[in-house]
């Protein structure tokens, strides 16, 4: 049998170990102030056992890795009828690119890119009461924890920065995939952007991607073929246009955030977060894509 533990302790420290730790992200003015030695892991695994490393409890902005979780609550209310406005298909761009959303009329690439999460998040609005409240709920049930909530500094410094946010939304608008107003829209998606978990919250929500739709405490949220496609889409989709260089280095279906936050999951084995703030080129951290790189090879196993 693997010792999870012993891994994870072996490549923590190494991590920590680790001179080029990448760059912490400063276009959310928030991020910037993050130290950078920061290194955290948590791994669940298929019988609900938890295995932590160093910073694992300290929270984190998870940024993009939300996107994962906003798109399981709008896949779970409105099935496929979400692939109508967002196709499904990696970009090979950075996460905020904008003329290919203006070349493919409106139709965002897929849901990890911001303007697929903002339409994402204009399907939570159309359909919810209160989508704030209805989505932390959703997430503090997944966790079993209800400290899970926004970080409203974060929310506001992405707002008063997020210009490209706003075109990419008004360019949606304009081709009328987006049926509410831009300012509600993008309130909630910088919301979603600025939640904090620590590794282990995170490792537990995204249990249900490799547990079939069911969650740690066995209440089952999308059914199989649905937990297929989103772990689909991590694959192809979750890195940004590096997306190939994690299923190279990595095999897992992961999603990555410009807080540091990396979540990925081995179908029936185990779901696993890393956070270490410095970032690589293309916006990956760079720690965490290392430590599952290690991850995979050190267990020897992976997807493949
Ligand atoms: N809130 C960030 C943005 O909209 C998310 C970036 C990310 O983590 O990919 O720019």
């Amino acid at each position: 049998m693997i010792n999870y533990q012993i891994i994870i302790d072996d490549i923590a420290i190494d991590a920590k170990r680790t001179k080029d730790k990448g760059v912490v992200a400063s276009y959310i003015p928030e991020l910037a102030k993050i130290n950078s030695t920061k290194f955290g892991i948590h791994l669940i695994d298929a019988n609900k056992n938890g295995y932590s490393a160093a910073d694992a409890f300290e929270k984190f902005s998870i940024q993009s890795i939300s996107k994962v979780l906003s798109l399981a609550l709008c896949f779970s209310i409105v099935d496929n009828d979400i692939w109508k406005r967002i196709n499904v298909e990696p970009s090979g761009n950075p996460f905020n690119h904008l003329s290919l959303l203006e070349f493919e009329k409106g139709i965002p690439r897929n849901p990890f890119n911001n303007d697929g999460a903002i339409v994402v998040a204009d399907i939570l609005i159309s359909k919810l009461k209160n989508p704030k409240t209805d989505f932390l709920v959703f997430l503090q049930k997944l966790c079993n924890d209800t400290t899970i909530n926004y970080n409203k500094k974060v929310a506001e410094s992405e707002r008063v920065t997020g210009f490209k946010n706003f075109a990419a939304a008004n360019l949606l608008k304009s081709f009328g995939n987006l049926h509410n107003d831009v300012e509600v829209v993008l309130d909630l998606y910088f919301h979603l952007c600025a939640i904090e978990m620590n590794c282990e919250q995170l490792a537990k929500a995204f249990f249900i991607f490799m547990n079939h739709g069911k969650c740690l405490q066995g209440e089952t949220y999308l059914n199989i073929n649905q937990i297929k496609r989103i772990n689909a889409l991590m694959l192809t989709c979750g890195f940004y246009d590096e997306a190939g260089e994690f299923a190279f280095e990595v095999g897992l279906p992961g999603k990555s955030g410009v807080g540091g936050g990396i979540a990925a999951v081995l179908p029936n084995k185990y779901t696993v977060v890393t956070w270490a703030p410095g970032l690589n080129q293309k916006g990956n951290s760079k720690l965490g894509m290392l430590a599952l790189e290690q991850l995979t090879t050190k267990t020897e196993q992976s997807i493949f």
